[in-house]
């Protein structure tokens, strides 16, 4: 039995549409809109095509979206008098400094330095104590975004197996903490695991998070397994091509995100999600 697309293009709209409704909730009891505030230094073309669809999609949304832009050779302590002055702004729910920065600055001391409470790209260590401990907190947003698609195939999770393939900070160690808060058996596969084709053959979610084109091979892939591709790679042809062997995984998983088309869209909206949530939670913290 072919497997179900877990279209991310549409679970993403329904997000962005939830967020636009909160937003607009938020604008009516508090007089102004979310507001998300993006650090872009220097002139990395792909960070800048990021950052321009940020701020695309928090004004869709209703939020205040807004770019600083800082020359490539800014200094640690200006782009970091930058983030002090955004944390103490009231007005700003949500700072998100766009990574790789140029090679003079030191992104962790940055990072460090973002109010936990506007971390929504919840990279800090902050935001990852919260997560491991499970307490509220703003989470990772392709983290969440995988989970909000689990979510929409009504799977549960409780006691399944669910192997996360991929050990980074950014994805596969928050979405397995993720996993294990709604009480899956967890395992981590990376670079260092043997018998990978075994550990994806037990899986009854498998989250594929490495980088490197078709790792994990359709044959592999239990019978009615959920699969998640979060792997961007490029082909020969330029292609866009996931960590799955997508044909032959989807032959046999119950669900299967594309790639392009899965994992992608949704990390955006889990930001546009995120600022909200950062908005909602510092005004009723002010009560
Ligand atoms: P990363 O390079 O930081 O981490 C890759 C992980 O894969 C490492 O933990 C490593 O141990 C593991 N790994 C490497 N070779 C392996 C092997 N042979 N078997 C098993 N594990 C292996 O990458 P990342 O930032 O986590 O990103 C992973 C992929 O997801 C990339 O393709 C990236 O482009 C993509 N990505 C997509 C989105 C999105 O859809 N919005 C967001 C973030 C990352």
């Amino acid at each position: 039995m072919a497997g179900q697309l877990l279209d991310g293009k549409a679970i993403a709209k329904k997000v962005r549409a939830e967020v636009k409704q909160r937003a607009e909730a938020f604008f009516e009891a508090h007089g102004r809109k979310p507001g998300l505030h993006v650090v872009l230094v220097g002139e990395d073309p792909a960070s800048q095509v990021y950052v321009r669809n940020k701020e695309r999609a928090a004004g869709k949304a209703g939020l205040d979206g807004h770019v600083h832009r800082l020359p490539a050779d800014t200094t640690q302590a200006d782009l970091e008098a930058l983030v002090a002055k955004l944390n103490a702004d009231p007005a700003i729910d949500g700072i998100l400094v766009q990574l790789p920065l140029p090679e003079q600055l030191e992104a962790q001391p940055v990072l460090d330095l973002i109010d936990p409470s506007k971390d929504v790209d919840g990279l800090t260590p902050m935001s990852a104590g919260l997560l491991m401990d499970g307490r509220p907190g703003l989470r990772p947003c392709t983290p969440s975004g995988c989970m909000r698609m689990l979510e929409e195939t009504g799977v549960e999770l409780e006691g399944k197996r669910a192997l996360v393939v991929g050990r980074s900070l950014l994805v596969g160690k928050p979405v397995a903490l993720m996993l294990l808060a709604k009480n899956a058996t967890v395992t981590m596969a990376h670079s260092r695991t043997k018998e990978l084709a075994a550990r994806v053959a037990e899986a009854d979610v498998v989250v594929a998070a490495v980088g490197r084109a078709e790792l994990v091979k359709g044959e592999w892939v239990k019978e009615g397994a959920v699969v998640l591709d979060v792997g961007i790679n490029r082909n020969e042809e330029g292609k866009l091509i996931g960590d799955v062997e997508f044909a032959a995984a989807k032959e046999r998983a119950s669900w299967i995100t594309p790639v392009p088309g899965g994992v992608g869209p949704m990390t955006i909206a889990m930001l546009l999600a995120n600022t909200v949530t950062a908005a909602e939670r510092r005004e009723a913290g002010k009560d």
